[in-house]
């Protein structure tokens, strides 16, 4: 049977990203702290839409705003992984990485009541431990690679990259990953970022960047019977309000296509059986 399935996930980051890179003027702050506002809103549209949708939550934003995070679950969406203190794993050692997973997985589950199945990890980066690391801590699924598109798959631990070596795959471990795509982010396309040795543009029209992201969905259904899209937002980059006018249209434009909303857990399930 076709099918086509979309899971919008929104990585609900608020301060912690700009924390984690030292931007603690209260201007970058700020930008942060817009996340609540693009959260209600966020929140206030998949209610109209009837979607449940993937909420990849750092542990610091459970923590420092503890009521926007419970709006959230009261509305029936999924919590998810996404770190502590968003520091890229890559950064950490294992203790330190294991650490801040059991950290944040503590108030993953202090908020809804269940440790988390998925795994984000900040800035898509992960360490040489991390697959090894969320097998040993009951994880489902991890959605930060890119080896496909529309296809889920088994995340490998122990691949050679070699320089001069010809490229040597690992095993493929019981963890289904859930690809994504910097292409699928809103962030590179929206938000403006200027630092000291670079500036990142983004600001492009947000009607635009939908029509291109519906695109993909017809792509995902003319060439695969049966695949998951799977994109990614930040409450505080989605949610200025021409931009929410572009995700509402995309969305209905989806739904119009014939896609199939779910939590990126009950994908990664369906995925699950189908792989094998
Ligand atoms: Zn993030």
């Amino acid at each position: 049977m076709r099918r086509h399935i979309v899971c919008l996930t929104f990585d609900f980051d608020t301060q912690s990203g700009f924390i984690a890179r030292g931007m603690t003027g209260p201007t970058a702050l700020s930008r942060g702290e817009f996340g609540l506002v693009g959260a209600r809103r966020i929140l206030s549209l998949l209610g109209e839409h009837r979607l449940r949708a993937t909420w990849f939550i750092p542990g610091f934003t459970i923590e420092s705003h503890p009521t926007a995070c419970a709006d959230v679950v009261r509305r029936g969406h999924e919590v998810a992984h996404h770190s502590w203190a968003h520091v890229p794993p890559g950064q950490q050692s294992r203790d330190e990485e294991e650490a801040d997973l059991v950290r944040a997985n503590e108030a993953i589950a202090r908020l809804t009541g269940r440790k988390a199945r998925g795994y984000r990890s900040p800035s898509w980066e992960l360490s040489e431990h991390t697959i090894e690391l969320l097998l040993a801590h009951g994880f489902q699924y991890d959605s930060s690679m890119m080896g496909n598109d529309y296809w889920p798959y088994r995340a490998r631990t122990g691949d050679r990259a070699e320089l001069g070596k010809p490229y040597r795959f690992g095993e493929e471990t019981e963890l289904i990953e859930m690809p994504i795509s910097w292409s699928l982010d809103d962030y590179p396309h929206f938000e403006f970022v200027r630092t000291a040795n670079t500036i990142l543009p983004g600001l492009q029209p947000a009607r635009i960047v939908m029509k291109s992201w519906l695109d993909e969905f017809r792509y995902m259904q003319k060439s695969v019977e049966w695949g998951v899209l799977t994109y990614t937002m930040h409450p505080y980059v989605i949610g200025r309000g021409y931009r929410m006018r572009a995700l509402e249209y995309l969305i209905k434009m989806l739904r119009h296509a014939g896609a199939v909303f779910m939590t990126m857990e009950d994908a990664a399930a369906e995925a699950r059986a189908r792989i094998g």
